[in-house]
C-alpha cells in the first residue's frame, strides 16, 4: 500500500506530465522531473533538460550531468543526499534557454516539488536557475560561492557545469562551491563530516 507521501508524489508527477502551461511540452519526448531522492537535504537546480535528458527522462545525465555527478561522488554524496531537478521540466528546442514565460509556467511545479522534497540546502547551477529562483538576473561572479539564508534555507549559487565543459579551469570554482555545500550539510548534521576527496 502506498503512503500518503507516495500518493502526493504521484499526483505531483502527474501534474507535471499533464501540464500544458507553455509550448515546450509540444516538442518533448519526456517531461524531466528529478533524479536522486524524493526527500533530501540538498536540492540541486539546473536550467532545463538537454537532448540526452529529454531522451532518457532524467535530469543531468548528459555531459554536464556526468561532470556534476563526478563532483558529488568526490565529496562523498550518495543518492539519498540529493534531489536534482531543473527550473523547467521540458527541453527547449535546440537547447535554447527557457524564456521568462516558460520559467513562470513551470514555477508552480517547482514550488510543489520543493514542498515535497523539503531540502535545507539549495544549489542553483547557473544564471537561469538563479533567475528562476530569485526573479532577477545575476552577475554570476558576484553571487556565486556564498550562502544566502532565506526562510531557513541555505541557498548557494554556482556556475552551470556546462561552463566547466567549455574550459576545464572553470571546474575549480564549481568544485569549491560544492565543497561549501558539503560543509554546510555537515554543519547542519544532515551529512557526516567530510573526510577528504574520493578521487
Ligand atoms: N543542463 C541542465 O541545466 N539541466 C539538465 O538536466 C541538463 C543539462
Amino acid at each position: 500500500m502506498s503512503s500518503e507521501f507516495d500518493s502526493k508524489w504521484e499526483e505531483f508527477e502527474k501534474g507535471c506530465r499533464e501540464c500544458t502551461g507553455c509550448v515546450l511540452k509540444e516538442t518533448v519526448t519526456n517531461v524531466v522531473i528529478y533524479r536522486g531522492s524524493r526527500k533530501a537535504p540538498l536540492m540541486i537546480i539546473g536550467e532545463a533538460p538537454g537532448a540526452e535528458e529529454d531522451r532518457i527522462g532524467r535530469p543531468f545525465v548528459g555531459r554536464s550531468g556526468k561532470l556534476l555527478q563526478s563532483l558529488l561522488e568526490a565529496y562523498g554524496f550518495s543518492d539519498s543526499d540529493y534531489h536534482i531537478c531543473n527550473i523547467c521540466k521540458c527541453r527547449p528546442p535546440e537547447n535554447r534557454r527557457p524564456v521568462p514565460s516558460e520559467i513562470a509556467a513551470c514555477k508552480k511545479h517547482l514550488a510543489a516539488q520543493f514542498r515535497l522534497v523539503q531540502p535545507k540546502v539549495i544549489l542553483l547551477c547557473g544564471s537561469t536557475a538563479y533567475e528562476g529562483f530569485f526573479g532577477e538576473k545575476p552577475v554570476m561572479k558576484d553571487v556565486r560561492g556564498r550562502f544566502v539564508e532565506k526562510n531557513g534555507y541555505f541557498i548557494m549559487t554556482t556556475y552551470h557545469p556546462a561552463f566547466a565543459l567549455r574550459n576545464p579551469a572553470n571546474k575549480i570554482p564549481i568544485f569549491e562551491d560544492m565543497g561549501k555545500v558539503r560543509d554546510k550539510l555537515a554543519e547542519l548534521n544532515l551529512m557526516k563530516p567530510f573526510e577528504g576527496i574520493n578521487a
